[in-house]
């Protein structure tokens, strides 16, 4: 009975760091990893192609037993720094890799955030660095500026991550914060023009246009929706569909907005232009959103002077690394749970890159929050649950020998199994 006793509490023992331990996913060593070649160029690795074999050599590197950082953070725009700053905050390290690739790089100003509208977005990322910078030295570490992180391999207990510098570091926890990129249609003055007068958010953008002439770009049904958003502010809009209307657009706009013929051409008198547009071209040398003036050219029919441009485009996420890490995908985001947890375990995502289907500052900065929570109490309950079998030792009187006696006791009781479970958690 005493016997049953001590084995039911030595399962439990043993137990813990198992249930612990599939945290992570396991991935299973390549059989002959002894002899496999360390690929010394891991920037080769940047794309779908990338077998997370291949980087193993021994078991030591595969289950270490100490860390560069808790925390391994892609990403340094708002979703990224927020997620150093909460780290430092419950003194855990991170550090922080940036490519400078931002999505809103060439945003003029910032707005609907609290304490920051009208901010430049690079004096917000540089306050914030500088803050995190200034109160938390010994927790949060940026790699050298411009640094890309170029694979990710998940160990037992954590990740292993590579840069484009050579650099190689171990974390236990990798917050992916990487961003999306607007993909702009093929046409001249589009890419110099977006930021700076074409835009898709009317509640980023969209007051600089209050009572000035606004085009809304794209297929009738979602461009009839952001004109109806935009009506509040001005009622100069003029929609373009790209093309002459089909039966789909507008069975479409129908479904959607039933009646939308008569409401928006003959009350709110929306004209809608049945064309595409070739090329947009800024008349106005002043920067500023006031200064914003473009004339539109179309396929056919004279060209339109107006301020502001909506636009509708697709994004793609800016970092290839979900395909390498081969990320369970929502479309064109990465799905995570309600705690940003990726379908990797103890890889979060946050900000634009992830599922959750809102792109804003706001929602970077508490989706991160948000993980980083959750990462800090899975280490804090990881790190208690490592301390229990020295603990339970301990707990027998400091007798390793009485440990080991009950061990192989239970072995005998149990049979192999349980003494490959014991050797597998390196008992
Ligand atoms: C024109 C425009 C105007 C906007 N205006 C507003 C606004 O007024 N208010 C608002 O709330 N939102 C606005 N937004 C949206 C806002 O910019 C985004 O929601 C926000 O930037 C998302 O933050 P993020 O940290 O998730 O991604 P990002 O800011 O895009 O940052 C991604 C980071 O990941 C890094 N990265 C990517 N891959 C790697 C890699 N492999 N290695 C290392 N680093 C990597 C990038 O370099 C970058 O540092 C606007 C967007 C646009 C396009």
């Amino acid at each position: 009975m005493v016997l049953l006793r001590t084995s039911f509490r030595l399962v439990t023992l043993l137990a813990l760091p198992l249930a612990s331990s599939l945290f992570i996913p396991q991935q299973t060593l390549a059989a002959d990893s002894e002899t496999d070649s360390l690929n010394t160029d891991p920037t080769f690795h940047d794309d779908a192609d990338f077998n997370v074999t291949d980087y193993y050599t021994s078991s030591d590197e595969w289950n270490p037993t100490k860390w560069d950082y808790d925390v391994v953070i892609v990403g340094g725009g708002p979703a990224g720094l927020a997620a150093s700053m909460s780290l430092s905050r419950v003194a855990r390290t991170s550090l922080l890799y940036d490519s400078q690739e931002y999505r809103n790089e060439q945003t003029r100003y910032m707005h609907d955030v609290l304490g920051q509208d009208g901010q430049v977005p690079l004096k917000f990322r540089s306050a914030v660095r500088q803050q995190i910078e200034e109160h938390y030295p010994n927790y949060s570490f940026w790699a050298t500026r411009k640094t890309k992180v170029t694979a990710i391999v998940p160990l037992a207990k954590g990740f292993r991550v590579y840069d484009d510098r050579n650099g190689i570091v171990t974390a236990k926890r990798v917050i992916l914060a990487t961003g999306i990129t607007d993909v702009l249609p093929n046409k001249q003055g589009f890419a110099e023009a977006f930021g700076r007068g074409m835009f898709w958010c009317p509640w980023c953008d969209g007051h600089d246009y209050k009572d000035r002439k606004m085009v809304v770009y794209g297929k009738l049904a979602s461009a009839i929706g952001t004109a109806l958003n935009m009506r509040k502010l001005t009622t100069d809009i003029t929609i373009v569909t790209g093309g002459p209307l089909t039966k789909e657009d507008k069975d479409a706009a129908e479904a959607r907005w039933p009646g939308w013929e008569a409401v928006v051409k003959n009350n709110y008198k929306i004209p809608i232009r049945e064309n595409d547009i070739v090329r947009v071209e800024r008349t106005n040398t002043g920067m500023e959103p006031r200064d914003d003036e473009y004339r539109v050219h179309f396929n056919a029919g004279g060209p339109l002077v107006t301020n502001g441009i909506i636009i509708h485009v697709g994004t793609r996420q800016t970092s290839t690394l979900h395909q390498q890490l081969r990320l369970e995908m929502a479309g064109n985001s990465v799905k995570v749970k309600d705690n940003m947890e990726s379908s990797i375990g103890g890889l979060y995502v946050v900000g634009d890159a992830n599922s959750d289907g809102s792109t804003n500052a706001y929602h970077a900065m508490w989706s991160a929050k948000r993980a980083a929570v959750t990462a800090h109490v899975s280490m804090s309950k990881q790190e208690y649950l490592d301390e229990v079998p020295a603990a339970m030792v301990a707990a027998a009187g400091g007798d390793e020998e009485f440990y080991r006696d009950q061990i192989e006791a239970l072995e005998f009781q149990l049979g192999d199994d349980i003494e490959h479970m014991y050797k597998a958690l390196g008992g």
